[in-house]
């Protein structure tokens, strides 16, 4: 047997203990009692001689009475032993729990026997009264012996499947001798056997089983031989036509004896005639043994089934262990959720990444609803530190193909993001550098005329010929007009993300014609910027919608032959589903992209340009930022050349720009 852990205290040990004692107590006093009045045999069947055994009954009644409901409303687990699963014969815990649970059980059947035999004594007189003695006497040495158990089990829990072997013989043998003295064979009571046998059916196994019935059915087979051929008296219910005393009993077994058999009148009993008692034993082999066999059964097939659903459980475990070590291995937090959005299971990256939670179930039940795949960014605070998480909710279908789970992965794509962050500084940076030698000369023009200005007037000898004041406003205006290129161009390479705005675009499209205007000359190029009346403003980053219309001013100019046209438009726009966007359009006469690249261009590190010319990284890095702000980017071949188009979810609150 394998070492038993320690059992937990059953809570049940305490009310069962002072039952124990109680009904221990009235036992006592009973058979005191009935031991100081056992010559008065006159009295035995007046009701009113017997005052204080009616009390005891009434007594005993309550105790079994105030156990069973104080049992039943505390829910007590001892009234129902043990569950199906926990009877694993390797549960040496759940073996303790039988025993408590006997133990309980034992009390109540001591107060119920009282009880019956007190009724069938005093009430319906079934029983002599020179049997309450005996029968006393035995419940009495239960009583003993369940104190003794409870003591056994309190001492040495480990050897509490012993004690089971025990405690059932003892319970076999007293009962044995209960139904001997209370009608032997003639005891309907004799089918209480039934009891241990499917006790130790459903809680042990088939082989202690089987013992049970055999055990039971060789102690009722010998009462009932031992009375049959008169090694032991019979003891007689009254019901039955038979003598109805000790020494009438023994007057008519000599009659019956002298007589060599019954005659007419005489009083011999069922059980002295052998083959009622043999058909009596043989029907308690046969109810034994095939209760036996149904009860083992069917537990067969139970614990094989419930083996069976163990085994799948395991194998689910397993296979959830198996795919919680590979998310876990792949760096990723899962969720998956149910029907309702009732989490089935989260893996500990997804808990410590915690995205908000009302924003990310708000998905699933998106996607549970139209069975959509959505990818959505979040963003993290947890442990101290900003990361960037990229979510994934799809939906799962049940074999019917219904929608029943959503399934949330999440990815730390912080290194990505960083990375992406660096390449679209660096994509601000190279274009700058092609800009550089065109907004030098924007500089320069206005510091040439600065210098130019300055130097004829400290060649002036005499300053009342020149109005200083406007010489010196004509001066402010060439630094104000350097002042707004330089910032602006600080304004465009300075890195990071700045919170969202509303952006009105005649803004943007004055800040990307001070940077482009000379390149664009330089090109000879007319670059055009329109906005439509009633266009809408745009809600973002404005140094992010700067760049992106940069990529593609840039793109443009470079494409145009000379003298060619780059036109920027921003409008309203309303698509074929009804919804606006706020719409530009950036517009050349070059070549145009040809329909097999135009996927392709969008592509990162993609470009047809020279080395250190093309990076091939402007597009890519627009039409990431279009996305992130819940917008689209195409290009379309143009009437001529190419045409891109972008949509921009409107700001919240509408305005136009013009
Ligand atoms: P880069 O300009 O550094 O090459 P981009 O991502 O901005 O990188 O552009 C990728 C490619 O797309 C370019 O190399 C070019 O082939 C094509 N392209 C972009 N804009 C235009 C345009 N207006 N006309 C024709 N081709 C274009």
């Amino acid at each position: 047997m394998p070492p038993a852990s320690t059992p937990t205290p059953s809570p049940a040990a305490e009310p069962s203990r002072a039952a124990g004692l109680t009904v221990t107590l009235v036992l006592v006093l009973l058979l005191g009692y009935e031991l100081l009045d056992h010559h008065d045999a006159g009295a035995a069947h007046d009701p009113t001689a017997a005052p204080f055994r009616l009390i005891a009954v009434f007594l005993a009644s309550a105790a079994v009475a105030l156990s069973i409901a104080w049992t039943a409303l505390r829910g007590h687990p001892t009234l129902f032993p043990v569950r199906l699963q926990d009877q694993r014969p390797s549960r040496s815990g759940s073996v303790v729990h039988l025993v408590q649970w006997l133990l309980w059980m034992r009390w109540l059947a001591c107060a119920i026997a009282t009880v019956l035999v007190l009724l069938t004594v005093d009430v319906v007189h079934m029983l002599q009264r020179e049997l309450l003695s005996p029968i006393l006497v035995t419940l009495l040495a239960l009583a003993a012996a369940n104190l003794s158990f409870e003591e056994w089990l309190k001492r040495a829990p480990r050897d509490a499947r012993l004690q089971v072997g025990v405690q059932m013989a003892v319970d076999l043998a007293v009962l044995t001798v209960l139904i001997h003295y209370s009608g032997g064979v003639e005891n309907p009571l004799s089918l209480l056997y039934l009891f241990h046998v499917i006790i130790s059916g459903i809680l042990l196994s088939r082989k202690v089983c089987y013992l049970v019935a055999l055990t039971s059915f060789g102690l009722f087979a010998g009462m009932a031989a031992m009375e049959l051929y008169e090694v032991t008296a019979h003891y007689t219910l009254e019901i039955f036509p038979h003598s109805s005393t000790v020494e009438e009993h023994g007057a008519a077994r000599t009659a019956h004896a002298a007589g060599g058999g019954h005659q007419e009148g005489d009083a011999v009993h069922a059980a002295h005639f052998s083959p009622y008692v043999y058909s009596r034993i043989f029907l308690q082999a046969v109810i034994l043994l095939t209760t036996a066999y149904f009860i083992t059964t069917i537990m067969d097939r139970l614990r094989a089934e419930e083996a069976a659903a163990r085994r799948m459980a395991d194998q689910e475990a397993e296979a959830r262990e198996r795919l919680e070590s590979v998310v876990e291995a792949a760096g990723a937090g899962l969720r998956l959720l149910g029907m309702g959005l009732r989490p089935i299971w989260t893996n500990p990256r997804f808990t410590a990444w915690s995205p908000a939670d009302a924003e990310t179930r708000q998905i699933a039940a998106a996607t549970l609803e139209d069975q959509e795949t959505r990818v959505t960014e979040h963003a993290s605070q947890a442990g101290g530190r900003t990361r960037y998480l990229e979510m994934t909710t799809s939906a799962m279908r049940d074999a019917g193909g219904a929608p029943h789970q959503v399934v949330q992965l999440l990815q730390d794509v912080t290194a990505k993001r960083t990375a992406e962050a660096e390449a679209s500084h660096a994509g601000k940076l190279a274009a700058v550098g092609r800009m550089a030698s065109s907004i030098a000369h924007e500089i320069n023009n206005p510091v040439g005329i600065l210098s130019a200005r300055l130097h004829l007037l400290l060649r002036k000898k005499d300053f009342g010929e020149v109005d200083l004041r406007e010489e010196l406003g004509k001066m402010t205006a060439l630094t104000d007009r350097i002042t707004v290129i330089t910032r602006t161009l600080l304004g465009h390479v300075r890195s990071g993300k700045r919170p969202r705005e509303k952006i009105l675009l005649s803004q943007v499209f004055e800040r990307i014609s001070i940077l482009m205007d000379a390149w664009a000359k330089q090109k000879g190029i007319d670059l055009r910027f329109t906005v439509a009346p009633g266009t809408p403003a745009a809600s973002g980053d404005p140094g992010e919608i700067d760049q992106i219309l940069l990529n593609l001013v840039l793109n443009a100019i470079d494409a145009s032959p000379v003298d060619g046209t780059v036109v920027v438009q921003a409008g309203a726009h309303r698509d074929a589903e009804g919804q606006r966007w706020l719409r530009l359009i950036v517009e050349d006469d070059g070549p145009g992209v040809p329909a097999a690249s135009r996927e392709r261009i969008f592509e990162p590190f993609f470009t047809t340009k020279p080395v250190g010319k093309g990076t091939g990284l402007g597009l890519s890095i627009s039409r990431r930022i279009v996305q992130e702000n819940g917008g689209r980017i195409r290009v379309v071949g143009g009437a001529v050349g190419a045409r891109f188009e972008i949509d921009l979810p409107q700001a919240p609150e509408e305005g136009a720009t013009r």
